[in-house]
């Protein structure tokens, strides 16, 4: 860990929820990077040192698909720094702009990078948890990236305080919205599907307007769990009185999404099991069919 006087920070590029992101300089390689300074007024205790640890771990995750932590420091606020590579763009911006062209062997590269880099993460031990169009950086040749892996678990206390259209719920797994604590990896598995659905309708799959719209809306889009597919749903803690839906059939996903292939709809389904432990892994996902057939990316 090296001491905020080998780099400088020359402007401000954005402001996120817990952060702001100035572009600045390695003054040691000349190298130009992007400063990531943690706020930490929110915690009540500052960062643990699990986090620091996490993100330190992270730095030797090194992979194609995940964004490189080139280094961590604390300021003299006492404020964690992250040291990471410049990536301007980011898949919600590139959803969101409407003049971009977007084909179908586009949406399978940029799948394969995410389970990819996911992939990596999960057989390394490190889960996302925050997995969102946002958080998946682009660089000018549209290599996407995973960004924010690790620290989504130290930071997801402050986030229900925080307006929705800034922390967003609508990639979080059923079993989270029937308020199970548990954080496995099924539960990115299932934020990758919805990110899957939302390129390929290019809006969001499942957009809740609040914690129990997001359960009402995943039930209605995706049928409603029982003991029956998903022994165990009944007791936790905000399963009751649910409407009871059916799961959509084949044709219904037909309609939903006209230019996908049958392969494709395979694998968004399998990602989108409601039961956590029958839900496909990053790993089966990544065997799927539909990334052999055409188009090859
Ligand atoms: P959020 O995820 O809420 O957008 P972040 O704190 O991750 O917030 O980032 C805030 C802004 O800073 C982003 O919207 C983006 O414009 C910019 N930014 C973040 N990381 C990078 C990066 N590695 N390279 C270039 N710009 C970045």
């Amino acid at each position: 860990m090296s001491g905020i006087q080998n780099y400088s920070k020359t402007k401000k590029l954005g402001e996120g929820t817990y952060a702001v992101v100035y572009l600045g300089t390695q003054l040691s390689t000349s190298r130009e990077v992007a400063i990531k300074e943690i706020k930490t007024e929110g915690f009540k205790d500052g960062l643990d040192m699990s986090a620091i640890r996490e993100v330190k771990y992270l730095q030797e995750l090194r992979h194609a698909n995940i964004i490189e932590l080139v280094d961590v420091f604390s300021d003299s606020r006492q404020n964690l720094n992250l040291v990471l590579e410049v990536l301007p763009s980011d898949l919600e911006k590139v959803l969101r702009d409407k003049n971009t062209f977007i084909g179908g062997v586009d949406i399978k590269r940029w799948l394969l990078m995410i389970l990819r880099g996911v992939y990596h993460c999960h057989r390394n031990g490190i889960l996302h948890r925050d997995l969102k169009p946002n958080n998946l950086l682009m660089d000018p040749s549209g290599n996407l990236k995973i960004a924010d892996f690790g620290l989504a678990r130290s930071l997801d206390q402050p986030t229900e305080k925080l307006t929705s259209n800034v922390v967003t719920r609508w990639y979080r797994a059923p079993e989270l919205l029937f308020g199970a604590r548990l954080y496995t990896a099924a539960v990115d598995v299932w934020a990758i599907g919805t990110i899957f659905a939302e390129m390929m309708l290019r809006t969001p799959y499942l957009p809740g307007s609040d914690d129990a719209n997001q359960l009402a809306v995943t039930i209605q889009a995706l049928g409603t769990p029982t003991e029956e597919n998903w022994p165990g749903v009944s007791h936790l803690p905000l399963y009751n009185n649910l409407t009871v839906y059916p799961a959509p059939t084949r044709a219904e996903l037909r309609r939903r999404f006209v230019a996908a292939s049958e392969m494709a709809l395979e694998a968004m389904e399998g990602m989108l099991i409601m039961n956590p432990s029958e839900r496909w892994t990053c790993e089966r996902a990544l065997q799927s069919g539909y990334f052999l057939e055409e188009p090859i990316p």
